[in-house]
């Protein structure tokens, strides 16, 4: 394998699929990547937190182009995630983002990929310890911290370069508010184990394995060429045409595996859109579809100049047409608490406020997801 190509085909981002579905690192060879309305946001995402960090602030407007009020206040609630994980929410003193991390066997690279944060703090007998932060944007939960094989590989690669007894690994996802870490110590059992994925992955005889978390991103899949996913197409078709007596009679086993299938297929429809509006894009029409472009509304993002101009609304009418976020009040009100000397630190002050703030903190409905029952596997 080429150190050279830009995303490696067993890298720690694609693991967890090669994991679930070994054929897939066979049956993504050679085919083109396609981007998504949601893995630019998630890139935007991700860039404004390194500049965040690299600024040493949340708060110096960005020059990112494309980054919205939303974006910006996921990308602060990461910053945040970025200053609690050392402790004392100062910038660590060692720390880098975007960091390419490669492990080796023999001298040659076995993969690579890139790391979002990694942070290394030297103890005065010259040993080391490092953090590893990935930040994930989606609208799903990731594997728990001490089972995600991504994680790992990050992490063992990261113990072999600076010779690390251990490492700990941290997932934060700001869309869910979602946390998960856990220390590394074992090397020789996640090289065990990732070998033990890779050399699957090799079996020349090796069949895919369909599955909502392994196909979501897959080349295969947002190419339609995998065989596994245009037979599920068929079995869909041809199940939806004979259930009898609609899906509200259908037995648990056969209704589970109804949408498992359908949930794998549905996800086609926003692929085919999405290329659709690509070739639209390109030459004006696809078939019988154009762009229809309508006017997506305006929005202010300079509060304090609004509030400026709109002076002839007292504070609460204009205070009436403002959504609050409750994240920026509380980061902002800890802020101002810690330097009148209230609190001896901001992490105190931010629990303080949970308390300040408890008759007005209306809980927003629970989200209901479904999940699989857990799995007991552990890496390390
Ligand atoms: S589309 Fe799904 S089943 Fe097919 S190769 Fe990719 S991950 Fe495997």
């Amino acid at each position: 394998m080429s150190s050279e190509q830009k995303h490696h085909p067993f890298g720690p981002s694609v693991m967890r699929r090669r994991e679930l579905c070994p054929a897939s690192m066979r049956l993504e060879e050679g085919l083109p990547s396609q981007t998504s309305p949601d893995a630019e946001r998630g890139t935007l995402i991700h860039a404004r937190v390194a500049e965040m960090i690299a600024e040493g602030s949340a708060e110096t407007p960005s020059k990112i182009e494309g980054v919205t009020e939303d974006i910006n206040e996921l990308a602060s609630m990461c910053y945040d995630y970025f200053l609690s994980v050392t402790g004392d929410r100062t910038l660590p003193e060692k720390y880098e983002t975007e960091r390419r991390l490669q492990y080796l066997i023999g001298g040659q690279v076995f993969y690579f990929g890139t790391a979002d944060v990694l942070i290394l703090t030297q103890y005065e007998d010259g040993k080391q310890s490092g953090i590893l932060i990935d930040w994930k944007t989606g609208y799903k939960s990731v594997e728990p911290a001490q089972d995600n094989i991504q994680g790992a590989a990050y992490a063992l690669a990261a113990m072999q370069e600076f010779n690390l007894a251990e490492c700990e690994v941290h997932f934060y996802n700001p869309t869910l508010r979602e946390e998960s870490s856990y220390k590394f110590k074992d090397r020789g059992a996640l090289e065990n184990h990732i070998i033990g994925i890779y050399n699957t992955t090799q079996k020349a005889d090796i069949q895919p394995v369909p599955g909502d978390e392994q196909c979501r991103y897959c080349k295969a899949f947002q190419q339609a060429t995998c065989p596994a996913v245009k037979k599920e197409l068929e079995v869909i078709a041809d199940t939806a045409t004979k259930i009898e007596g609609g899906i509200a009679k259908l037995p648990d086993d056969r209704l589970v595996e109804f949408y498992q299938k359908a949930k794998i297929v549905a996800k086609l429809e926003g692929v085919a859109e999405a290329e659709i509006k690509r070739r639209c894009e390109e030459s004006g029409v696809c078939g019988s579809y154009r762009i229809k472009e309508t006017s997506g509304g305006f929005e202010i993002t300079n509060i304090p100049a609004a509030f400026e101009l709109a002076d002839k609304l007292t504070d609460k009418e204009f205070l009436d047409c403002c959504k609050l976020s409750e994240s920026q009040l509380k980061k902002a009100w800890a802020k101002s608490q810690k330097e009148a000397g209230r609190y001896a630190t901001q992490k105190e002050a931010e629990a303080a406020f949970q308390q300040f703030f408890a008759g007005l903190r209306i809980p927003k409905p629970p989200k209901k997801a479904l999940v699989m029952k857990e799995d007991t596997k552990a890496l390390n």
